[in-house]
C-alpha cells in the first residue's frame, strides 16, 4: 500500500516551525508582495502568501500595482524596497503583463532579498554549493521526502522537466543529497524507458494524467508537480493516480501534495533573509 505524501500536514509542520522560531527569538521578519494586474490566479497566490504570513507571524506588505505600470516604475519600486531595511523578502508575482520583462525585473530585486530563489546569483550559489536560499518549489519536495524518511543518496531520480523554477533547481538540489540525477525534457528519446528506471521520480510537465502506470517502476517514490485543470474543473496532477499509486511505494497527490509546500519554503526563506540582514 503506497505512502499518500500528504503536503498539507507537513506544510502546516513548516510553517508551524518557521513560527515558533520567530517567537522564540522575537524576530520581526517583512514580505513585501508585489501584484501588476488583475489577473485571478495571481491574486489567489498573492493572498495565499498573505495568509501564510499571518500563520507564521511574518509581517506582509502588499503593492497591488495597476496593469499599465511601466517596467521602469516597477524597477523604481524595487528599488525602494530593496534599500528599506525594514523589508527583508521581496516577491513580485508573476506572469507580469507582456510589457515587462520579468528577467530584468527578477534580477533587480537584491540577492539577500530573493526569497523566491530566482535570481542568476541565487541559482549559481545553488549550483555551487553556497547557497543562501532553496527555490520554493523544489525544496518542499526535498522537505516532503525528508518528513517521510526517503532517501535520495545513492538513488536514480528522474526529473521529467527543466524549468528554471522547478525541474533545473530540483536537479541541483536532489544531487547535493546524493542522488544520481537524470534530467528529461520534450527532446528526450525513449522517455518510458528513462522513467521506468527511477527510484524517485518528479513529475513536472504540466500536461494532465501525463505519466500512466507503465512508465514507472515498481515500488518507486513519485512526486507530482504538475498543476493542470481538467475538464472536469477540477486540479489534476501529471500522473494518472488512480492507475500508478497500488504499484509504487509513496506518491503526492494532487491537489495536497507538492502544492502546498511552496508557499510554507517561502515563509521559511523570509525568515533565513531577516536573519541574514540582522546578525
Ligand atoms: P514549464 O512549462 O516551464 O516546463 C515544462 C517542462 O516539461 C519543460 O521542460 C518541457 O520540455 C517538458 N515537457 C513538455 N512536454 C514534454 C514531453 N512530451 N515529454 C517530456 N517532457 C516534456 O513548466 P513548470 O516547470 O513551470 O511547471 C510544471 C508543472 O508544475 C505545471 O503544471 C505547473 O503548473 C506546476 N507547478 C507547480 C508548482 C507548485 O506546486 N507550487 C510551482 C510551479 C509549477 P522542454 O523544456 O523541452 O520544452
Amino acid at each position: 500500500m503506497a505512502i499518500r505524501i500528504d503536503g498539507k500536514v507537513v506544510s502546516l509542520a513548516v510553517k508551524e516551525r518557521v513560527k515558533q522560531q520567530i517567537l522564540e527569538n522575537g524576530d520581526t521578519p517583512c514580505l513585501a508582495v508585489i501584484i501588476v494586474g488583475d489577473d485571478p490566479a495571481s491574486r489567489v497566490y498573492v493572498n495565499n502568501k498573505k495568509k501564510a504570513c499571518t500563520e507564521t507571524a511574518i509581517r506582509s506588505l502588499e503593492y497591488a500595482l495597476p496593469p499599465e505600470t511601466t517596467q521602469d516604475e516597477l524597477l523604481e519600486l524595487i528599488d525602494k524596497l530593496n534599500a528599506d531595511h525594514e523589508v527583508n523578502g521581496i516577491l513580485c508575482q508573476l506572469p507580469l503583463p507582456k510589457h515587462i520583462d520579468e528577467t530584468a525585473v527578477i534580477e533587480r530585486i537584491a540577492p539577500d532579498k530573493d526569497v523566491d530563489c530566482f535570481s542568476n546569483r541565487n541559482i549559481g550559489k545553488l549550483w555551487t554549493g553556497t547557497k543562501v536560499f532553496e527555490p520554493c518549489t523544489p525544496a518542499g519536495m526535498i522537505e516532503l521526502l525528508k518528513y517521510y524518511n526517503i532517501d535520495c543518496d545513492g538513488k536514480h531520480c528522474v526529473i521529467v522537466g527543466r524549468s528554471n523554477i522547478v525541474g533545473k533547481p530540483m536537479a541541483a538540489l536532489m544531487l547535493e543529497q546524493g542522488a544520481t540525477v537524470t534530467i528529461c525534457h520534450s527532446h528526450t528519446r525513449n522517455l518510458s524507458e528513462i522513467t521506468r528506471q527511477a527510484d524517485i521520480l518528479v513529475a513536472a510537465v504540466g500536461k494532465e494524467h501525463f505519466f500512466s502506470a507503465d512508465m514507472i517502476k515498481d515500488g518507486a517514490v513519485v512526486l507530482d508537480v504538475g498543476i493542470n485543470r481538467g475538464e472536469d474543473g477540477k486540479l489534476h496532477g501529471d500522473v494518472d493516480f488512480a492507475a500508478v499509486e497500488p504499484k509504487v511505494s509513496a506518491i503526492t497527490p494532487v491537489p495536497g501534495g507538492c502544492g502546498p509546500m511552496t508557499i510554507a519554503i517561502l515563509m521559511q526563506n523570509t525568515l533565513t533573509a531577516y536573519r541574514l540582514q540582522n546578525q
